[in-house]
């Protein structure tokens, strides 16, 4: 079914974004993986392409798009190069960078957003703690008040481009009495005195996405460097993590349809009892079933993005665009993995990395059961 979603200035704008990631990074795609990290000059290239400005407006150095599809396409491309594309890439400029462009101060959106308008600054958020991650109200790192500044303590883990990052969103506790109405975020700056990283943490998947633990040992934050209110930070991270969810959706159904098509071909390709394993009625069957699975997921996917777009969007329909393609994709991925046969085992081979890197989408950005959660509440049962 042809897809209603994009206009030609959107597909002129996925071309030019796919013809520099075909040129300038797939054919470095495995020095990233050994790395286990994506290259500066990535950021630059993906700035000068406009993708990492699309949400800043012109005067701080970026396009702003003001259409959620442009953010959209940009991440179905970065997906179907690989997960840790879309996801280091995408918390950079679809994530994190609304919150500064939203909620900063006019001198933090002048030092932040043109570096990360043109990748020379890289940006992470930091929610999650070692303690705490779907119980976010819950979390513990602090931030105190001294004169005007605040002395920001604790510690983040599984935090995307963690090390690497130039600049971090950090959540913390700004009053110990309140559980979420105790909460502030705070853009800082990742050269500050006391900021530390720990290692690159060793993940099943996604070797070349940076993702590492953070630690903050009396960090000193000028008065500017909240967000927004104090107190308030938790209701800006409900109302920002709808996007979140919903660009993990995207990317979750290109990942999985990049993957598939790959594997069409090769079944196409591959003999067994003489004849191409694709011609077998078990392996059509296998393929017609998910090739309807992400094309009807991508139709409620593609209904979300504009609803996005026209400021529409709840978040339990974001909660059921990031639950159900997470699914879909996992469940694509093991059936791709078994029409591979032993060689959809092996790492070099494109599926059985895209199977490991597939994982983590029930887990991150809230897990599946929290997206239930979300979703069951909207019953009034
Ligand atoms: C590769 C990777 C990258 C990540 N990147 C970031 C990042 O950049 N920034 C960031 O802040 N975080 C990041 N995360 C963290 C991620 O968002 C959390 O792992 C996730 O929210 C789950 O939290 P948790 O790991 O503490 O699991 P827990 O909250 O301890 O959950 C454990 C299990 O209990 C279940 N559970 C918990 N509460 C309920 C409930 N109420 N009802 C039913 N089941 C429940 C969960 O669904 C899960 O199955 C990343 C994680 C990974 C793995």
């Amino acid at each position: 079914m042809d897809r209603t979603l994009y206009s030609t200035e959107h597909d002129q704008f996925r071309s030019s974004v796919r013809d520099y990631l075909a040129r300038d990074v797939l054919p470095n795609a495995e020095q990233y993986i050994e790395d286990k990290l994506i290259a500066r000059d990535v950021w630059r290239g993906l700035g000068e392409q406009g993708v990492l400005g699309l949400e800043i407006p012109e005067e701080y150095g970026g396009g702003e798009a003001g259409d959620y599809r442009f953010n959209a396409l940009a991440q179905e491309e970065l997906a179907a190069v690989s997960m840790a594309f879309a996801s280091s890439v995408g918390i950079d400029f679809d994530i994190v960078t609304p919150y500064i462009v939203d909620l900063a101060s006019e001198a933090q959106k002048q030092q932040w957003l043109p570096r990360i308008a043109s990748g020379e600054a890289v940006a992470a958020i930091g929610m999650t703690e070692p303690s705490v991650g779907s119980d976010l109200a819950n979390l513990k790192s602090s931030a105190v008040r001294s004169g005007d500044d605040w002395i920001l303590n604790g510690s983040k883990t599984f935090i995307t481009n963690g090390y690497t990052c130039d600049v971090a969103v950090i959540a913390a506790r700004t009053n110990p009495e309140q559980r979420s109405k105790g909460i502030s975020l705070f853009v800082v700056d990742a050269s500050l005195p006391g900021f530390e990283r720990g290692r690159k943490l060793d993940k099943v998947g996604q070797p070349e996405a940076d993702t590492a633990e953070l630690f903050f040992d009396d960090v000193r934050l000028p008065a500017d460097s909240l967000l927004g209110e104090v107190d308030r930070g938790f209701i800006a991270m409900m109302e920002k993590l709808p996007q979140e969810r919903l660009g993990s959706a995207v990317t979750n159904v290109a990942h999985a349809k990049q993957i598939l098509g790959e594997t069409i071909e090769y079944a196409r390709e591959r003999k067994a009892f003489g004849q191409s394993i694709g011609s077998f009625q078990n392996t059509k069957f296998v393929l017609a079933d998910l090739v309807t699975r992400i094309e009807v997921t991508q139709a409620y996917i593609d209904q979300a993005v504009a609803a996005h777009a026209d400021g529409k969007l709840t978040a339990v329909d974001a909660a059921k665009a990031k639950y159900f393609s997470a699914e879909v994709q996992n469940a694509v991925l093991d059936s791709c993995v078994q029409v591979f046969g032993g060689y959809g085992y092996m790492r070099e081979y494109r599926v059985a990395r895209a199977w490991m890197d597939a994982r983590v989408t029930r887990i991150w950005a809230g897990t599946n059961e929290i997206m239930k959660e979300i979703i069951g509440r909207s019953l009034d049962l």
